[in-house]
């Protein structure tokens, strides 16, 4: 099952976004529909808002009389927080019903405006947003919704900005142009990202790419990772010490794969394998055959199976859109020290990354005209003897900084 997290600020066109999502077979969970259910007459929410605020936020039919609701409970935070206290367990009870419902194939897209506001991109598999600038979903709204200027922009401003929606999106839809526009894009991303992401999920299949490819860094990196790295917490909670962005996409500047890497460090390698299921239902699913790293000559494990001291476990995500490794490593082992020291030594060090690079592109040409896992023999032969040395190299570049 994939979870889908849809939102953009008011009159952007989530709504319509939702409905071509539909059209696709999409199992759309509108929270604002949620929201009402929960206090509709008879539902256990309206009782417990009479019992906070009293019979008189009731229309004289039995139904909410949200004016009189909003004057009582807007008024202040304590009172704010009381209707909060009552609503959002409620909706967030519906909703895990209506998932717990959908069949175990399903592409489940939640509607929800206030996604951002609420801290609610981490638990989602992928966040689409809708972007269109302000003033446009300002226009619309006064032309296709009736609703006055000045309410817009009221609304609006007490709403997340654009630049923090854009912050969790991991898809950006642009609906700024005419209302067909956008019609072949969401087509597209179903067929071509979403699709192909909840097949992965359901097979416990990790994306990858076919080839080696190093290309130009790409400052957008950073930020990608940091999602990332929220939804990796979402899932792992305590279990995790830290999550660090590793690897060549965590190095301002260096030529890269395209693919991200992410380490996990935990406590020992029993937390590792408790992290399984939950991290592959937040998109990471476990590649089990990956039981530890290639241990350095100088650091390995006495008896030579490598499990113990270069033990790790090892989940890639599923998502076609947003390639990436999960290193779930254990605080203190060499190769959890080595992720960060190596990262750190190429961020201070500017011949070692024209080395590292000038590597790379070796490696990647006797790569060329291969797939899968020959290719990534192929790379690794290049790479591995450099990496050896640079082992070295980094670990004291690490003493004498200390
Ligand atoms: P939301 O659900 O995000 O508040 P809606 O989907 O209701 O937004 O869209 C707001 C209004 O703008 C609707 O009347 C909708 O028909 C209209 N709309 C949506 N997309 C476009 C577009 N690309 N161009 C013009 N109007 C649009």
């Amino acid at each position: 099952m994939l979870r889908i997290g849809l939102t953009g600020g008011m009159g952007a066109g989530k709504s319509t976004v939702a409905r071509i999502l539909a059209d696709r077979g999409a199992v759309i969970i509108d929270s604002d529909l949620v929201a009402r259910e929960v206090v509709a007459p008879g539902a256990e929410g309206l009782a417990a808002l009479v019992d906070a605020f009293g019979a008189d936020i009731l229309a004289a039919d039995g139904s909410l009389d949200r004016p009189a609701l909003a004057a009582k409970a807007f008024g202040d935070d304590e009172s704010r927080a009381t209707l909060n206290s009552i609503t959002h367990p409620l909706v967030g009870q519906r909703t895990a019903e209506l998932i717990a419902g959908a069949a175990s194939d399903s592409i489940i897209v939640q509607d929800i405006p206030l996604l951002v506001e609420n801290g609610l991109a981490p638990l989602m598999n992928l966040v689409l947003i809708v972007d269109v600038p302000e003033g446009i979903r300002i226009r619309r709204l006064v032309e296709f919704r009736g609703v006055l200027e000045s309410d817009a922009r009221a609304r609006i401003s007490a709403q997340a900005t654009d630049e923090q929606r854009r912050a969790v999106a991991d898809v950006l839809l642009d609906n700024s142009g005419a209302p067909d526009d956008i019609v072949p894009v969401v087509h597209r991303l179903w067929e071509e990202r979403l699709l192909p992401f909840e097949h992965n999920l359901r097979t416990v299949t990790s994306a990858h790419r076919p080839n080696i490819s190093i290309v130009d860094p790409d400052p957008d990196w950073p930020a990608q990772a940091q999602r990332l790295i929220a939804r990796l917490w979402g899932a792992c909670g305590a279990l995790a010490s830290r999550i660090d962005h590793i690897g060549s996409t965590a190095v301002p500047e260096l030529p890269a794969k395209d693919v991200i890497d992410l380490q996990i460090t935990v406590a020992d390698i029993a937390a590792a394998d408790g992290l399984r299921a939950a991290l592959g239902a937040a998109g990471f699913p476990v590649i089990a055959r990956v039981t530890h790293d290639n241990p350095k000559p100088t650091d390995a494990d006495p008896d030579g199976t490598n499990v113990v001291l270069w033990a790790k476990r090892l989940h890639g995500a599923a998502d076609p859109g947003r390639v990436a490794n999960v290193h779930v490593r254990v605080a203190g082992s060499p190769g959890q020290q080595f992720a960060l020291t190596f990262r750190d030594w190429l961020r201070a060090d500017a011949t070692a990354r024209v080395e590292y690079t000038e590597v790379k592109r070796a490696g990647a040409a006797k790569a060329a005209g291969l797939i899968g896992e020959d290719a990534m023999l192929a790379y690794l032969d290049v790479k591995e003897p450099w990496f050896d040395a640079a082992y070295e190299r980094a670990l004291a570049w690490r003493a004498a900084g200390d």
